[in-house]
């Protein structure tokens, strides 16, 4: 398939400029950043605001109800925005991507009339195509949130190289494990893995450009099956090795993984693999087995303490993080004492936790037990408390010690930098800016709840 090339007809047209905005995940983050290459092709600059945009595309998340009620938000001031650009004379073509578009379609348009254009996220190759329509067309928005055979990595995936020292890089999408709560599976559709190939040419193109760490981005990362270039199925360990062979490539994380796809080969890359960072974010959303099992999670607590073993036995100093809902259909009060418990037993550097929030078209939006919001509030409060205790701990226990740190980007203060440890944890040093993507060893000298400070011990390499 060829898509019709964006032509707005004078060179004029080819100052257009595009604002987008991006909610939720990483593999949103990854998205926008295709669609910008994609649009900086056909002449589109980026603009610092909205109001200075010919183009607005809002890069929406649907995980939980409040990502999608920000996002109808927002379109209300965008929509005053494009009123007052009429009425100067110019037009604004409003556009609502990711996985509210996919989810919602006509509903976004009946919701907010100031959209011109509803695209899913297996269509972004097609925005070209769709914002010329739309400009031609006689007002009527353009949806497209269907889920094309051929996937549209075969157009996005001649990525210009990001600006900056670390990149995400997105190796799978899509979901078949349909567990209870959560929308993925019907807005990102089924599971696809892309081949090595192409992935290995991204990630060189990146490198090429600066990037030193790379982090392979998937609904369900470790879920990987990608075509090698033997013609045999690579699972994620192998194409871990195959890109910690790229010299400039210092870093590889991945995310986001699920336990039950944990195999021998990713948890040996972790004993083996320099590159691959002692991190991993492993969701284990609840730590009672009858709500992991009304969570259709297809894993039990004792799956996952079996699989944190392993990885620990592999990598003693494994920063591990994970996600938990509360108040998830059915829970009761023992089964949130299970999960404090859990928590407690496995002890994490990081964790993420939410307020089960009901997902039209969901199995659990239908199921009886639906647990009172002040039940959830509360449940949420003390499982915050004792997440944010282990943190602290996780971070305090870095002081004295030297770590890595390849530093990224200025700091808020003069002549201070903020870089990343090895376990992910932001990094704050005083350091000169041409160090910018250099890893640099640094004696921890502070720990917050959220971040370490220290001081650069030697420069290893200019
Ligand atoms: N694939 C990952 C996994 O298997 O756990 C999860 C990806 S999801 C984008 C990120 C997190 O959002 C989930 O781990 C879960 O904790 C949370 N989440 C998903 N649906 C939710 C819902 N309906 N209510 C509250 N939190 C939800
Ligand atoms: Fe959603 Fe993750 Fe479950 Fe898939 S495995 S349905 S992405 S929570």
């Amino acid at each position: 398939m060829t898509h019709t090339a964006f032509t707005l007809g004078t060179p004029r047209d080819m100052a257009k400029r595009v604002f987008i905005k991006t909610y939720g995940c990483q593999m949103n983050v990854y998205d926008s950043a295709r669609m910008t290459d994609l649009l900086a092709s056909q002449g589109f600059l980026a603009a610092e605001t909205a109001r200075d945009a010919d183009l607005v595309v809002l890069n929406t998340c649907h995980i939980r109800e409040k990502a999608a009620e920000k996002v109808y938000s927002e379109l209300g001031m965008i929509s005053r925005l494009k009123e007052a650009k009429a009425r100067r004379g110019g037009r604004m073509i409003v556009a609502v991507a990711g996985c509210v578009a996919q989810a919602e379609s006509a509903e976004v348009v009946r919701r907010a009339p100031c959209v011109d254009l509803v695209i899913g996220p297996q269509s972004y190759h097609r925005l070209p195509e769709l914002i010329a329509r739309a400009l031609k067309g006689g007002g009527a928005a353009i949806l497209d949130t269907s889920f094309p055979v051929v996937p549209k990595f075969d157009y996005l995936s001649k990525a210009k190289a990001p600006r900056g020292v670390t990149a995400f890089l997105t190796v799978q999408e899509g979901c078949d494990k349909f567990c209870s709560f959560c929308v993925v599976p019907y807005t990102r559709g089924a599971e696809y893995s892309r081949p090595v190939v192409q992935i290995l040419a991204e990630a060189s193109n990146f490198v090429r450009g600066g990037v030193r760490e790379i982090t392979l981005l998937g609904q369900n990362v470790n879920a990987y099956h990608g075509e090698g270039p033997d013609g045999k199925e690579w699972r994620l360990g192998a194409l871990i090795r195959g890109l910690a062979e790229l010299p400039d490539l210092e870093r590889i994380r991945y995310t986001t993984s699920h336990p039950r796809d944990v195999d021998h080969e990713l948890i040996d890359a972790h004993r083996e693999v320099p590159k691959l960072m002692p991190s991993l974010h492993l969701p284990v959303q609840s730590g009672s087995d009858r709500i992991l099992a009304l969570m259709n999670r297809r894993h039990t607590v004792g799956d996952y303490r079996l699989v944190v073993e392993r990885l620990r036995t592999a990598r003693p100093d494994l920063a591990l993080s994970t996600d938990l809902i509360v108040g998830h259909p059915g829970e009761r009060d023992d089964d949130f004492q299970a999960t404090l418990d859990f928590v407690e037993e496995i002890r994490f550097a990081q964790a993420f936790s939410f307020k089960y929030s009901p997902r039209p078209g969901t199995p659990a939006a239908s199921a009886s037990g639906q647990v009172p919001e002040a039940a959830k509030s509360e449940r949420l409060a003390a499982l915050q408390l004792l997440t944010a205790k282990q943190q602290r701990e996780f971070n305090e226990a870095c002081v004295g010690r030297e770590l890595l740190v390849l530093l990224e980007r200025p700091g808020r203060h003069e002549g201070q930098l903020v870089g990343r440890s090895p376990y992910l944890q932001s990094v704050h040093v005083a350091a000169a800016g041409e160090l910018i993507g250099q890893i640099v060893p640094a004696l921890i000298s502070g720990a917050s709840a959220s971040s370490l400070s220290g001081s650069v011990t030697k420069v290893v390499r200019l």
